[in-house]
């Protein structure tokens, strides 16, 4: 019997992992990858790190050499070949050999597409002006550290606020750069919604960096070695370097021209198997399009873990074994200077763009571990879920520490279909310096739980108070004098019990102290009075937050 013969088409997340993994599946197969860049199993993830010399040593970027796969793996990688056509007929495509300029041809029993995603070069007046860069490969953080060095560069300008624009801001920071960000929505972090993006900003702007926000680019001009960023609005940045970090395309030239079907986001069009159309092609990562596990919607998510994953299953499919992919959740975390602004499933942004208008959602404000503890950081968490039945639909958390364990918990909880009533009873590690006997995840789940019970009424700040409502600060007083909300009347909630007279029973009454918690004592206390009483989530903390993002300058 003829060894099955497994060509893969790009060698970094995706591609790696689906070779490595038809080895282990099946030690008889031939294995080849072709990647058109000189390296293999690259981390672009680190890259920004690099520019900013956090990872000091480029070689700790390659993960896994074409001389590793073929010792450990018996994986054959060819760098610099470039798989510029496929015969779907002959089963066999064919390569450009690119140091030489020479082609062959190469048969295929099975042939995976993971050819990624190129970085967005907008067709703008002087986009190809020298200085001006996008991070996708290593020659690329190469070209940007001898560029800063050579033009001992000291300002840049950083096109896009998404999580790889904010990491090389942050790094151009660290190499002693003034940076200015320029991003045409009205947020930072787009996966975020607008509230929970705010404080990122503010982050960003304590470290110096500048942004200017609801602006678009319209061009580049070069003077005197300098470049200039003109901006739709007339607004001028200028900067040594500039960084394009507006977003990926998915790399489907090749898949097009062999005819595989598209889906209508422009990536590769796979089912649950990976599989493309043709029984014999598969295609992973940020070339494809993926449903999103929360809406269904089809959409594009370039991730890695999510393109490590359906290498495995492409490769699990072609070894003759059963695994599904169960779509995206986009859960991702991005780092700022010392903050980290984490996110799961959908937003409150993407449920309304989806029509989805059966949702909840609660803010709160817990610290990372118990405040008794030395150091306890505040996290700003955000939980998204069904009115109807309590199904958790995202979550987003913003601090300084332990965001990454409450959206990787949150995460796990939606994968396995759960709810806020799982999240309130979830048993999660506790010891003093890690976190609290009721953990933030808990404390998200007590409030969406307890208000789905009708226990906790929640009143929406973006509604802001119907007329016929009266709003209640239960702060004491110290705190309402330095600064409360407009129309707010002053009843502390220790003194609550003996002031209810005060109170009108005919009309709603709307609750809030500093981060949600006295306001909810207070709500309990006067529906068991009788009083139609509502509790704004999250406190004067989350009112600021919504207040910043929507007159943000
Ligand atoms: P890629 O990793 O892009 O690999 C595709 C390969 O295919 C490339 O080497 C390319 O040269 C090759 N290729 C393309 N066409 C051909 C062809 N015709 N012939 C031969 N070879 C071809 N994700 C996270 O989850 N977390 C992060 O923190 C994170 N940070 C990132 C930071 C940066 C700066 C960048 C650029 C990406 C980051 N990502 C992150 C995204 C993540 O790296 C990608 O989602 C992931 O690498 C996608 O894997 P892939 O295999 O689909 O494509």
């Amino acid at each position: 019997m003829s060894r099955k013969k497994i060509v893969i088409v790009g060698g970094v997340a995706g591609g790696a992992s689906c070779a490595a993994r038809c080895r282990r599946l099946d030690e008889t197969a031939e294995i080849l990858v072709l990647d058109r860049g000189p390296y293999v199993s690259f981390a672009n993830c680190g890259l920004p790190y690099h520019v900013g010399g956090v990872i000091g040593d480029e070689a700790k970027l390659l993960l896994a050499s074409p001389a590793l796969f073929r010792d450990r793996f018996n994986i054959e990688v060819r760098t610099e070949h470039e798989v510029v056509t496929i015969d779907r007929a002959a089963h066999e495509i064919g390569v450009k050999e690119l140091q030489t300029g020479r082609t062959c041809r190469e048969s295929y029993d099975a042939l995976v597409l993971s050819p990624g995603a190129s970085a967005i070069r907008p067709p703008l007046p002087g986009v190809d002006l020298p200085g001006i860069f996008v991070v996708r490969t290593i020659p690329d953080s190469r070209q940007i550290r001898a560029w800063i060095g050579n033009n001992a560069a000291k300002s840049a300008v950083v096109v896009g606020g998404g999580f790889v624009g904010l990491e090389m801001a942050e790094n151009l920071v660290h190499r002693g750069l003034s940076v200015t960000v320029v991003e045409m929505l009205d947020q930072v972090m787009p996966p975020l919604d607008p509230e929970m993006a705010r404080p990122v900003q503010e982050h960003l702007e304590k470290h110096g960096v500048k942004i200017a926000l609801g602006d678009g680019v319209a061009g580049f001009e070069s003077h005197g070695g300098r470049i200039s960023v003109k901006t739709i609005s007339g607004a001028e940045h200028v900067g040594d370097i500039v960084i394009l970090a507006i977003g990926v395309r998915p790399e489907t030239a090749l898949a097009k021209a062999a005819g595989l079907e598209l889906g209508t986001r422009g990536g590769i069009r796979v089912d649950d198997r990976m599989r493309t159309g043709d029984p014999r092609i598969w295609a992973v990562g940020d070339a494809v399009e993926v449903r999103d596990a929360v809406t269904g919607e089809w959409t594009l998510i370039p991730l890695a873990g999510p393109a490590n994953r359906q290498g495995r299953i492409a490769a699990d499919g072609i070894c003759g074994r059963e695994s599904g992919f169960r779509g995206v959740q986009g859960t991702a975390i991005c780092g700022v200077f010392d903050l980290a602004a984490a996110s799961t499933g959908a937003s409150e942004k993407s449920l309304q763009r989806a029509g989805i208008t059966d949702y909840e959602k609660v803010h709160l404000h817990p610290a990372n571990h118990v405040g008794y503890y030395p150091g306890a950081k505040p996290i700003n968490l955000k939980l998204l879920f069904r009115k109807s039945d309590g199904r958790i639909l995202g979550a987003q958390a913003v601090g300084e520490a332990g965001v990454d364990k409450r959206i990787d918990v949150i995460a796990t909880a939606i994968q396995f279909g759960g709810t806020v009533f799982d999240l309130e009873e979830a048993e999660l590690c506790y010891a003093p310096q890690f976190g609290g006997a009721k953990d933030p995840v808990n404390f998200a789940g007590m409030i969406a739980a307890n208000s789905l019970r009708g226990d906790h009424p929640l009143a929406d700040w973006k509604q802001m108070l119907p007329e016929s409502a009266v709003l209640v600060d239960v702060r004491d007083p110290d705190e309402f004098e330095e600064g409360h909300i407009p129309g707010a009347v002053n009843l502390p909630l220790n003194e609550l019990r003996a002031r209810l007279g005060e109170l009108p029973r005919d009309r709603e009454i709307w609750l809030y102290c500093r981060v949600g918690q006295r306001g909810y004592y207070a709500a309990r206390l006067l529906l068991q009075h009788g009083f139609r009483a509502k509790n704004l989530p999250g406190g004067l903390l989350t009112y600021d937050l919504i207040k910043a993002a929507s007159n943000r300058p």
